[in-house]
Protein backbone atom coordinates (compact mmCIF):
# COMPACT_ATOMS: atom_id res chain seq x y z
CA UNK A 1 0.00 0.00 0.00
CA UNK A 2 2.47 2.62 0.75
CA UNK A 3 4.62 1.33 -1.88
CA UNK A 4 1.90 2.01 -4.27
CA UNK A 5 1.06 5.39 -2.83
CA UNK A 6 5.23 6.15 -2.86
CA UNK A 7 5.61 5.19 -6.57
CA UNK A 8 2.02 7.17 -7.85
CA UNK A 9 3.09 10.33 -5.95
CA UNK A 10 6.89 9.96 -8.04
CA UNK A 11 4.80 9.57 -11.36
CA UNK A 12 2.86 12.58 -10.34
CA UNK A 13 5.68 14.59 -9.06
CA UNK A 14 7.62 13.72 -12.29
CA UNK A 15 4.90 15.01 -14.03
CA UNK A 16 4.27 18.27 -11.97
CA UNK A 17 8.11 18.90 -13.07
CA UNK A 18 7.17 18.11 -17.16
CA UNK A 19 4.24 20.79 -16.88
CA UNK A 20 6.37 22.98 -14.90
CA UNK A 21 9.29 23.03 -17.70
CA UNK A 22 6.32 23.35 -20.03
CA UNK A 23 5.09 26.21 -18.65
CA UNK A 24 8.35 28.37 -18.67
CA UNK A 25 8.82 27.54 -22.15
CA UNK A 26 5.48 27.98 -23.50
CA UNK A 27 5.40 28.96 -27.00
CA UNK A 28 3.11 28.79 -30.08
CA UNK A 29 3.69 25.17 -30.72
CA UNK A 30 2.54 24.18 -27.13
CA UNK A 31 -1.15 24.00 -27.79
CA UNK A 32 -0.95 21.90 -31.09
CA UNK A 33 1.57 19.40 -28.93
CA UNK A 34 -0.26 19.36 -26.44
CA UNK A 35 -3.31 17.48 -28.35
CA UNK A 36 -0.78 15.54 -30.03
CA UNK A 37 0.09 13.92 -27.48
CA UNK A 38 -3.74 13.56 -25.90
CA UNK A 39 -4.14 12.04 -29.21
CA UNK A 40 -1.12 9.91 -29.28
CA UNK A 41 -1.94 8.72 -25.47
CA UNK A 42 -5.67 7.49 -27.42
CA UNK A 43 -4.13 5.97 -30.12
CA UNK A 44 -1.74 3.82 -27.77
CA UNK A 45 -4.64 2.87 -25.53
CA UNK A 46 -6.31 1.47 -28.44
CA UNK A 47 -4.04 -0.70 -29.95
CA UNK A 48 -3.05 -2.24 -26.89
CA UNK A 49 -6.55 -2.91 -26.41
CA UNK A 50 -6.75 -4.23 -29.88
CA UNK A 51 -3.45 -6.74 -29.89
CA UNK A 52 -4.57 -7.92 -26.14
CA UNK A 53 -8.43 -8.50 -27.22
CA UNK A 54 -7.25 -10.61 -30.01
CA UNK A 55 -3.78 -12.29 -28.68
CA UNK A 56 -5.15 -15.59 -28.30
CA UNK A 57 -4.63 -17.15 -24.10
CA UNK A 58 -1.79 -19.66 -23.72
CA UNK A 59 -3.95 -22.73 -23.94
CA UNK A 60 -3.62 -25.51 -21.13
CA UNK A 61 -3.24 -22.91 -18.29
CA UNK A 62 -7.03 -23.54 -16.82
CA UNK A 63 -7.93 -19.92 -18.08
CA UNK A 64 -11.34 -21.17 -19.07
CA UNK A 65 -12.13 -22.83 -15.79
CA UNK A 66 -12.32 -19.29 -14.63
CA UNK A 67 -13.21 -17.53 -17.39
CA UNK A 68 -16.74 -19.40 -17.86
CA UNK A 69 -16.93 -20.03 -14.29
CA UNK A 70 -21.08 -19.87 -13.60
CA UNK A 71 -20.82 -19.67 -9.83
CA UNK A 72 -20.84 -16.50 -7.62
CA UNK A 73 -17.42 -14.53 -8.14
CA UNK A 74 -17.18 -13.82 -4.36
CA UNK A 75 -16.92 -17.42 -3.60
CA UNK A 76 -14.13 -18.81 -1.63
CA UNK A 77 -13.72 -21.59 -4.75
CA UNK A 78 -13.46 -18.93 -7.14
CA UNK A 79 -11.03 -16.52 -5.73
CA UNK A 80 -9.01 -19.36 -5.23
CA UNK A 81 -9.07 -20.38 -8.48
CA UNK A 82 -8.79 -17.41 -9.90
CA UNK A 83 -5.48 -16.33 -7.94
CA UNK A 84 -3.84 -19.41 -8.74
CA UNK A 85 -4.34 -19.48 -12.53
CA UNK A 86 -3.24 -15.71 -12.83
CA UNK A 87 -0.30 -16.53 -10.97
CA UNK A 88 0.57 -18.84 -13.56
CA UNK A 89 0.58 -15.94 -16.01
CA UNK A 90 3.46 -13.29 -16.83
CA UNK A 91 2.13 -9.98 -17.17
CA UNK A 92 1.34 -9.59 -20.44
CA UNK A 93 -0.74 -12.32 -20.96
CA UNK A 94 -2.31 -11.43 -17.48
CA UNK A 95 -3.05 -8.27 -19.10
CA UNK A 96 -4.73 -10.03 -22.06
CA UNK A 97 -6.99 -11.99 -20.28
CA UNK A 98 -7.73 -8.83 -18.36
CA UNK A 99 -9.19 -7.26 -21.47
CA UNK A 100 -11.07 -10.70 -22.78
CA UNK A 101 -12.45 -10.89 -19.16
CA UNK A 102 -13.62 -7.25 -19.33
CA UNK A 103 -16.19 -7.94 -22.26
CA UNK A 104 -18.74 -10.65 -20.54
CA UNK A 105 -18.00 -8.59 -17.23
CA UNK A 106 -18.13 -4.55 -18.23
CA UNK A 107 -19.04 -3.07 -14.86
CA UNK A 108 -16.21 -4.90 -12.84
CA UNK A 109 -13.62 -2.56 -14.44
CA UNK A 110 -15.66 0.11 -13.09
CA UNK A 111 -15.19 -1.10 -9.48
CA UNK A 112 -11.73 -1.25 -9.21
CA UNK A 113 -9.30 0.79 -7.22
CA UNK A 114 -6.84 3.53 -9.08
CA UNK A 115 -3.99 1.52 -8.66
CA UNK A 116 -5.03 -1.93 -10.01
CA UNK A 117 -6.30 0.47 -12.89
CA UNK A 118 -2.88 2.43 -13.55
CA UNK A 119 -0.02 0.46 -11.17
CA UNK A 120 1.49 -1.96 -13.97
CA UNK A 121 1.37 1.04 -17.18
CA UNK A 122 2.82 3.08 -14.28
CA UNK A 123 5.65 0.82 -13.47
CA UNK A 124 6.35 -0.47 -16.52
CA UNK A 125 6.00 2.46 -18.84
CA UNK A 126 5.09 6.23 -17.63
CA UNK A 127 7.37 6.53 -14.65
CA UNK A 128 10.31 5.51 -16.20
CA UNK A 129 9.44 7.23 -19.40
CA UNK A 130 8.64 10.44 -17.01
CA UNK A 131 11.70 10.31 -15.10
CA UNK A 132 13.82 10.04 -18.26
CA UNK A 133 11.86 13.23 -19.49
CA UNK A 134 13.46 15.13 -16.04
CA UNK A 135 16.58 13.86 -16.26
CA UNK A 136 16.42 15.29 -19.80
CA UNK A 137 15.42 18.49 -18.34
CA UNK A 138 18.04 18.90 -16.12
CA UNK A 139 20.70 18.28 -19.08
CA UNK A 140 19.66 19.93 -21.79
CA UNK A 141 17.56 22.72 -23.34
CA UNK A 142 14.37 20.75 -23.95
CA UNK A 143 11.65 23.18 -26.30
CA UNK A 144 8.54 23.71 -24.31
CA UNK A 145 5.76 21.89 -27.23
CA UNK A 146 8.27 18.76 -26.43
CA UNK A 147 7.44 18.89 -22.78
CA UNK A 148 3.85 20.19 -23.70
CA UNK A 149 3.79 16.47 -26.06
CA UNK A 150 5.57 14.46 -23.31
CA UNK A 151 2.84 15.78 -20.38
CA UNK A 152 -0.15 15.25 -22.37
CA UNK A 153 1.13 11.56 -23.97
CA UNK A 154 2.46 10.30 -20.64
CA UNK A 155 -0.68 11.77 -18.85
CA UNK A 156 -3.28 10.13 -20.70
CA UNK A 157 -1.07 6.73 -21.44
CA UNK A 158 -0.54 6.19 -17.60
CA UNK A 159 -4.32 6.35 -16.72
CA UNK A 160 -5.89 4.96 -19.52
CA UNK A 161 -7.35 1.90 -17.75
CA UNK A 162 -8.89 4.52 -15.47
CA UNK A 163 -10.49 6.77 -18.03
CA UNK A 164 -11.64 3.32 -18.94
CA UNK A 165 -13.25 1.99 -15.92
CA UNK A 166 -14.62 5.40 -15.79
CA UNK A 167 -16.57 4.71 -18.86
CA UNK A 168 -18.21 1.70 -16.52
CA UNK A 169 -19.28 3.95 -13.59
CA UNK A 170 -21.61 5.77 -12.75
CA UNK A 171 -19.89 7.85 -9.91
CA UNK A 172 -17.13 9.34 -11.28
CA UNK A 173 -15.19 13.11 -10.01
CA UNK A 174 -15.96 16.17 -11.94
CA UNK A 175 -13.12 16.41 -14.24
CA UNK A 176 -14.56 13.49 -15.80
CA UNK A 177 -17.37 15.03 -16.57
CA UNK A 178 -16.12 18.37 -17.66
CA UNK A 179 -13.45 16.50 -19.80
CA UNK A 180 -16.26 14.36 -21.67
CA UNK A 181 -18.07 17.65 -21.90
CA UNK A 182 -15.27 19.46 -24.28
CA UNK A 183 -14.59 16.52 -26.18
CA UNK A 184 -11.10 15.31 -24.05
CA UNK A 185 -12.85 12.21 -22.81
CA UNK A 186 -15.54 10.18 -24.74
CA UNK A 187 -18.78 8.87 -22.96
CA UNK A 188 -19.85 5.69 -22.05
CA UNK A 189 -22.46 5.72 -25.01
CA UNK A 190 -19.69 5.86 -27.16
CA UNK A 191 -17.79 3.35 -25.75
CA UNK A 192 -20.67 1.17 -26.11
CA UNK A 193 -19.89 0.83 -29.63
CA UNK A 194 -16.85 -1.31 -28.65
CA UNK A 195 -19.05 -3.73 -26.48
CA UNK A 196 -21.61 -4.46 -29.14
CA UNK A 197 -19.58 -6.26 -31.65
CA UNK A 198 -15.82 -6.16 -30.40
CA UNK A 199 -14.50 -5.17 -33.93
CA UNK A 200 -14.52 -1.44 -33.56
CA UNK A 201 -13.16 1.55 -31.20
CA UNK A 202 -11.09 0.21 -29.03
CA UNK A 203 -9.69 3.45 -28.07
CA UNK A 204 -10.75 4.53 -24.89
CA UNK A 205 -9.71 7.82 -23.99
CA UNK A 206 -10.85 10.62 -26.50
CA UNK A 207 -11.62 8.19 -29.33
CA UNK A 208 -10.33 10.55 -31.42
CA UNK A 209 -7.97 7.77 -33.27
CA UNK A 210 -10.70 5.19 -33.57
CA UNK A 211 -11.56 6.07 -37.24
CA UNK A 212 -7.74 5.62 -38.11
CA UNK A 213 -7.49 1.99 -35.66
CA UNK A 214 -10.85 1.10 -37.04
CA UNK A 215 -9.42 1.08 -40.86
CA UNK A 216 -6.42 -0.69 -39.54
CA UNK A 217 -8.47 -3.61 -37.77
CA UNK A 218 -10.03 -3.79 -41.22
CA UNK A 219 -7.33 -4.35 -43.03
CA UNK A 220 -5.44 -7.02 -40.61
CA UNK A 221 -8.60 -8.95 -40.40
CA UNK A 222 -8.86 -9.11 -44.29
CA UNK A 223 -5.44 -10.37 -44.10
CA UNK A 224 -6.46 -13.09 -41.50
CA UNK A 225 -4.88 -11.19 -38.28
CA UNK A 226 -6.93 -10.68 -35.22
CA UNK A 227 -9.13 -14.20 -35.17
CA UNK A 228 -12.27 -14.06 -33.07
CA UNK A 229 -11.09 -17.02 -31.46
CA UNK A 230 -8.56 -15.13 -29.69
CA UNK A 231 -11.03 -13.21 -27.61
CA UNK A 232 -11.95 -16.08 -25.16
CA UNK A 233 -9.61 -18.77 -23.54
CA UNK A 234 -10.08 -22.44 -24.94
CA UNK A 235 -8.72 -24.42 -22.00
ZN1 LIG B 1 -12.15 -4.97 -25.98
ZN1 LIG C 1 -14.98 -1.29 -21.79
Amino acid sequence: MLRQRLLLLTFLLSLAGIATGAVLAAGWFSLPALIAGWYAADMLSGLIHMIMDYRPCPPGMGLADIFFYTGSRESEEYVTMQRARMARLNAFERISYDFKNHHPRPDALGRRPLWRLVGSTIIAGALPMGLSVNLAQALLPVPGWALAFAFSLLAGGAFAQYFHGSLHRKANPWFIGAMRKVGLLMTPAEHQLHHDTLQRDFATNCGWSNPVINRLFKALRARGYLDSAGLEPTS
